[in-house]
């Protein structure tokens, strides 16, 4: 596959990289990595990235992506985070093949490079507290003051920092720092601190090592050891480029990556800050990570998004260079889309209402045939047993229709759906209450299937289930986790659950899917008809059990907004 074929968009990114092929910069050698902090779960977010740098690997013969976990903070860092983060990528559908790192498998390298900054004069042990480091760094408006332990000689900041190493000091009595310069209007270059002590275990290199590298350090020259061509990061990096290079440059390393930005995905309505996203796991506004409500990718899956509607989201929302927040109903077309081809069409009756066809025998059963999904023949038909008793939408219903309703009433004929015309003759109620409990019909036997011989015509169409033949499932509605339509990430915190929807999530106990639903496998979805698109849950899910989440509503916002911009 030639470049051009595989990417019909080109953005400032890959124009980057075009050009550098064209001048045979990096022998002509593509290499990226995707370096994810394994301290939380992949985010939508994530996946933009992920869709960047795995895509332009692919895009380029010989072009490599190297997953790296960035993993120097002992504290926050476990293995059940590495362990999701790769099956989450596997999953969007990337592979890196035998190209998985890790920082802490370059701490002995890193560590030496340390000592080549403390030799040629580049790097002191400072001794500052916390507090004092931050007073003597300055503002943005007025510049820093050197550190009293700036001159340090070399051999004394030798042996200091072996001293760190091996463990003589507690944590926090002493750092290492960058010796560059106090004054830059640039606060990431006033002597930044690239080690520090930690006595902490490390979920990969145990207790060897307690002093841990800063991330501003440690990503470039991972980038570096790695032979990265092209170093691809969020916006937020911009001003620790000049630090990125300023490494790479002292250090005269052979591979010098470039590093360059972009602009992170916002979602309206959605926070995308693994910060935050813990806090909500923690405090239980959510049912942990996966929760179908949280915008990480295991909870996309467990809600029913597939990977190739993300994929094709991010391929459409494109890489940019300034900051915007986009429409989360953009995202939400591109599941609707995917889901119409791929989604089995069923019956499912979510608020059952009993229905008695009085003319229909006893106990005839007849067995009605249904196109799986019209979009796709290929998919085929499957039976729906059809009987004298059957369940509908309570909502499908009115003793007293409005205008414009026009589904059943007393007195009125409907169509159900693969089956007949039926017309409401009774209506029973509670005698206590008053509710609508049951109603009586009778049934056109000409009308098998759904369609008149006499060309007799109604206009509501209603989905239901065979009473007796029918399952009961538990289904969960879904609402947006924030009310707050703008990105809430500046919003939602510890401190600030104003935003949080505390309607995000509706339980229902009592609905009556059809049978074939019996075999659905666990994560499979489905269109419910007039419904929405549903997925058998992964977690919960059994064939005694079947419980279903809603993935999304069929109303596309995004293609009336779309068809409202087109009009302006
Ligand atoms: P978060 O802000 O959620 O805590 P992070 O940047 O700390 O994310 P990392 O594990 O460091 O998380 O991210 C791995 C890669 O994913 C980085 O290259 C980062 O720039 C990128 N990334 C993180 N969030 C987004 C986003 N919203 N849009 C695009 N890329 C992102
Ligand atoms: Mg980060």
């Amino acid at each position: 596959m030639t470049a051009s074929e595989a990417s019909p968009s080109v953005d400032f990114i890959r124009n980057i990289i075009a050009e550098d092929l064209k001048t045979n910069k990096n022998n002509g050698r593509v290499v990226t990595r995707f370096p994810p902090e394994p301290n939380g779960y992949l985010h939508i977010g994530h996946a933009k990235s992920i869709c960047l740098n795995f895509g332009i690997a692919s895009e380029h013969k010989g072009g490599i992506c190297n997953l790296r976990f960035d993993d120097t903070n002992p504290c926050k860092e476990e293995v059940e985070y590495v362990d999701s983060i790769k099956t989450d990528i596997r999953w969007l559908g990337f592979d890196w093949g035998d190209r998985l790192f890790y920082t802490s498998d370059y701490f002995e390298k890193l560590y030496q490079y340390a000592l080549q900054l403390i030799k040629i004069g580049k790097a002191y042990v400072c001794s500052l507290s916390d507090q004092e480091t931050r007073e003597y760094r300055g503002t943005l408006t007025e510049p820093g003051k050197n550190s009293p332990y700036r001159n340090r000689p070399i051999e004394e900041n030798l042996a200091l920092f072996e001293g760190m190493r091996a463990g003589k000091f507690e944590d926090g009595l002493h750092v290492l720092r960058a010796k560059i310069d106090m004054a830059s209007p640039n606060l990431n270059m006033r002597d930044p601190t690239i080690y520090r002590i930690r006595c902490a275990e490390h979920h990969r290199t145990g207790n060897t090592w307690c002093i841990y590298p800063m991330y501003d350090f440690a990503h470039c020259l991972s980038d570096s050891i790695e032979g990265i061509t092209h170093s691809i990061c969020t916006l937020e990096f911009e001003n620790n480029r000049p630090l990125y290079d300023w490494f790479l440059d002292q250090l005269k390393v052979d591979c010098h990556p470039q590093q360059i930005e972009f602009a992170r995905l916002n979602l309206s309505h959605t926070v995308l800050s693994k910060r935050k996203l813990l806090e909500l796991v923690e405090q239980k506004q959510v049912n942990g990570w996966d929760d179908p409500r949280m915008p990480t990718l295991s909870g996309l899956r467990r809600r029913g998004y597939t990977p190739e509607a993300i994929r094709n989201f991010c391929e459409r929302i494109g890489v940019a260079k300034r900051d915007s927040i986009v429409d989360i109903a953009l995202l939400e077309h591109y599941v609707r889309e995917d889901l119409n081809i791929r989604a089995p069409r069923v019956m499912a009756v979510l608020r059952p209402l009993r229905v008695v066809i009085d003319n229909y025998p006893e106990d005839q059963v007849e067995e009605l045939v249904a196109e799986n999904n019209p979009e796709d023949p290929d998919m085929g038909i499957r039976k729906i047993p059809f009987s004298r008793v059957l369940y509908i939408e309570q909502d499908d219903f009115r003793e007293d229709p409005p205008k414009k309703f026009f589904r059943l009433a007393p007195g009125r004929e409907i169509r159900l759906k693969h089956a007949y015309y039926i017309k409401c003759v009774r209506v029973v109620k509670d005698e206590q209450t008053g509710q609508v409990i049951e109603l009586h019909c009778t049934y056109d036997p000409e009308t098998r299937g759904g369609w008149s011989q006499d060309g007799r015509k109604v206009r509501g169409t209603s989905h239901w289930v065979s009473a007796a033949h029918s399952l009961l499932a538990q289904v969960r509605i879904y609402d947006y986790l924030f009310v707050k339509s703008e990105s809430s990430d500046e919003k939602v915190g510890s401190d600030d659950k104003a935003y949080i929807n505390s309607n995000s999530l509706e339980t229902l106990t009592s609905c009556r899917v059809e049978p074939s639903l019996a075999n659905a496998a666990s994560g499979s979805c489905y269109q419910f008809l007039r419904q929405g698109y549903f997925c058998a849950d992964s977690v919960d899910f059994s064939s005694e059990n079947l419980v279903f989440n809603r993935t999304l509503s069929l109303r596309d916002t995004w293609a009336k907004i779309e068809k409202a911009q087109k009009k302006t």
